[in-house]
């Protein structure tokens, strides 16, 4: 698909980022770090079309004859890691951890036929169509990582240090986040889902957990001293902007353990939380369904649930504010997504 308007801008020297003009699930952003001779992406758009803008627009902003040679992949999910097939010859980077996760996850064109091929009429077809049909996976093949490690790499753009830390697991198993020391910038992965007042964005989602280590994964991030903070998705932010965010996680995990505590099951938890509209700017608000069952999953001492039974609820949930906010309209910020 095309996105209107996609937007790279130079935040830093020599340093730029692809921000989607939406928000939504998939509309992730990513980096390009430039030098003289060589080049690095920070994570790929979603689908073939989309990674062929962001690599246009990469060519127009690096040197002639300078090419993407490194792609750094923050976590294994498809938003951030499908596009690299229209860099061949780069060399993908992620941890060990996320490696292994991309096993558990649909291939693309797995992906684009469930997309399809589900029934419109149905909460989780309807749903899928609704926020993953404007991508195009039909020829997508899986992206294998060329280059896995555990704990820190080191590496180097030209001149400029390359620090890359894989964390617990956070978003995902197998998160890394990337700083650039010189340009006091950090690309946080999904560990942040970045809102700002002038640019509200969409509530996180976390499959794995728990809430606590992507706390302390912002804190580490706080900790490298950096000013710029480019999330997985939304705006870019400033140090007060990570300290906000860090204030909605504790506020969900305290609210998910109090309601795991007084006996609530993980559905109607999310959907009390969802209820409370604490955070009324933000869009996507039934991916609380995600994030409330993962903490959940950590009290609780089980499994992972199959991730089309978890789409399942998201897509439940999502009809029943639908049919809400039909009953008794009111403005809200959720309702001028898209
Ligand atoms: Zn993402």
């Amino acid at each position: 698909m095309t996105i209107n308007r996609a937007n790279v801008s130079a935040i830093a020297e020599d340093l730029y980022v692809w921000l989607p003009p939406k928000r939504g699930w998939g509309l992730a952003n990513c980096g390009l770090l430039a030098s003289a001779k060589t080049a690095l992406w920070i994570d790929t758009p979603y689908d073939p079309a989309l990674a062929g803008e962001f690599l246009a627009a990469s060519r127009r902003l690096l040197p002639a004859g300078v090419e993407v040679d490194r792609v750094i992949v923050t976590h294994a999910n498809g938003d951030h890691l499908w596009g690299a097939g229209v860099v061949p010859d780069a060399e993908v980077i992620s941890t060990r951890e996320a490696l292994e996760h991309i096993h558990y996850e649909p291939t693309p064109q797995q992906q684009h036929a469930l997309v399809v091929g589900g029934d419109p009429d149905s909460p989780l077809g309807g749903y899928l169509r609704e926020h993953f049909g404007r991508f195009d996976w039909s020829a997508t093949d899986p992206v294998h990582p060329d280059t896995v490690f555990t704990g820190e790499l080191e590496l180097r753009v030209g001149e400029y240090p390359v620090q890359v830390t894989g964390l617990p697991a956070a978003h995902t198993g197998g998160d890394l986040i990337v700083h650039l020391p010189y340009q006091r910038a950090v690309f946080t992965g999904d560990v942040i889902f970045g809102s700002t007042p002038e640019y509200p964005g969409d509530h996180p989602v976390h499959w794995a957990g728990p809430l606590e280590n992507v706390i302390t994964a912002c804190e580490r991030i706080l900790a490298t001293g950096a000013e710029i903070f480019v999330p997985g998705h939304g705006p870019v932010l400033d140090r007060d902007g990570v300290r906000h965010h860090i204030a909605y996680l504790t506020y969900v995990r305290e609210r998910a353990h109090a309601l795991h505590a007084a006996g609530i099951p993980a559905l109607d938890a999310a959907r009390r939380v969802i209820a409370e509209q604490r955070h009324p700017e933000l869009g996507l608000p039934e991916r609380l369904v995600l994030t409330v069952a993962a903490e959940y999953r950590h009290l609780d001492g089980t499994e992972v649930p199959n991730v089309l039974e978890a789409m399942g609820q998201v897509a439940q949930v999502a009809r029943e504010l639908a049919e809400d906010a039909a009953r008794s309209p009111r403005p809200r910020a959720a309702a001028a997504r898209d």
